[in-house]
């Protein structure tokens, strides 16, 4: 990618960042799965040589960030004292994404990725943000340096990086990376070459894309004058400050408009099913490939904006406690083996008349 930062993609749904150190190598994002991450490595290192692991980064909460950690490291390393970098609030996030809602989150997780279908024309593809989830042994080696603030520098086997603390966008706790030395910009996944999700269909907490705007504006304000590179945990790099600095600057307007024009429409009266149908993304934004929408869409962010704001209750009575659906499988149903739709009768005094 640039003279002393490798990257490995599609060996998993997101990639693995190389940054080569004086005696090893620092190591940005190790994949889901042990097995995926071992396998990533070992091409690195079949290229350019057998150095060892000297650190390793998470750059957010999301288990394609950190799931792999052990096919990289051994606890033994770690207690050793190679460092384990992450943004201030990493652990708690990371196990209230994946453990809280877990088991709900992981059963709409294999439907939105599809990762069980086989792979070719006719099943699965891809998945958006790479080639999917791989199903491997997933781990976690927690933090051992927290980046707690915008402008902490930090300097590991030689690899020097001044930090860009970016809470409350992608993920709850996410950073973005500057090497001054390399002029690259490593942006998390602030900026992937697509419109993101603000709602992702598996399901988590809905993302603020006026925050999102927000910081994506101070990562151009603080570093898009001097990078000749950004890359991400997703998809590939743009090269060139000028493509730099009009790729940053089209991600911020895309959720920058997203988010101001749901809350003009929903201030004017409309329903979020409503503003989904109404929105429409201007030409300049139109005219990049990068805005479109091959992993979130223009349609269901705008729910999430809806979302963010008011809820779910559209302010119409008649939704406000609307039948469950009727299905002949339902779930609380097989649970209790008898035939009602409602997991028990409700008090007297809440039932409908
Ligand atoms: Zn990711």
């Amino acid at each position: 990618m640039v003279e002393g930062i490798y990257q490995v993609r599609g060996f998993d749904l997101s990639n693995m960042t190389i940054v080569e150190g004086d005696s090893g190598i620092l190591v940005i994002d190790p994949l889901i799965s042990a097995e995926t991450a071992a396998a990533a490595l070992a091409l690195y290192r079949r290229h350019r040589g057998d150095r060892p692991v000297t650190g390793v980064l998470y750059t957010h909460s999301h288990v394609d960030h950190f799931g792999g950690v052990r096919g990289v490291v051994r606890q033994e390393d770690i207690d050793g004292g190679v460092p384990v970098i992450a943004p201030e609030g990493f652990l708690e996030h990371a196990v209230s994404e994946n453990v809280y809602a877990g088991t709900a989150m992981g059963r709409r997780s294999a439907y939105m990725y599809g990762a069980a279908l086989p792979t070719g024309a006719r099943g699965q593809i891809g998945a958006g943000l790479g080639q999917s989830t791989s199903t491997g042994a997933v781990g976690l080696i927690p933090p051992t340096l927290d980046v707690t603030h915008t402008g902490q520098s930090e300097t590991v086997d030689g690899i020097r990086m001044v930090f860009h603390l970016t809470p409350g966008t992608e993920a709850p706790a996410e950073l973005n990376i500057h090497f001054p030395d390399h002029s690259a910009l490593c942006m998390a996944e602030n900026a992937t070459h697509n419109l993101h999700n603000l709602l992702t269909l598996r399901g988590a907490q809905v993302r603020n894309p006026h925050v999102w705007a927000h910081y994506l504006t101070e990562a151009i304000r603080l570093f898009a004058g001097g990078v000749d590179v950004a890359f991400a945990s997703h998809h590939w790099p743009t090269w060139g400050r000028e493509r730099v600095l009009a790729f940053l600057s089209e991600q911020r307007g895309l959720y920058a408009y997203l988010h101001d024009q749901t809350l003009r429409l929903l201030n004017q009266g409309l329903t979020a099913l409503e503003i989904a149908e109404t929105i429409q993304v201007p030409p300049a934004l139109e005219r990049a490939w990068h805005t479109h929408g091959y992993y979130g869409s223009v349609s269901h962010n705008t729910k999430a904006v809806y979302q963010h704001y008011l809820g779910w209750f559209d302010g119409n009575p008649a939704h406000l406690w609307e039948h469950p659906p009727c299905r002949s499988r339902h779930p609380l149903r097989r649970i209790h083996g008898r035939g009602r739709h409602h997991p028990a009768p409700r008090p007297r005094f809440l039932r409908r008349r």
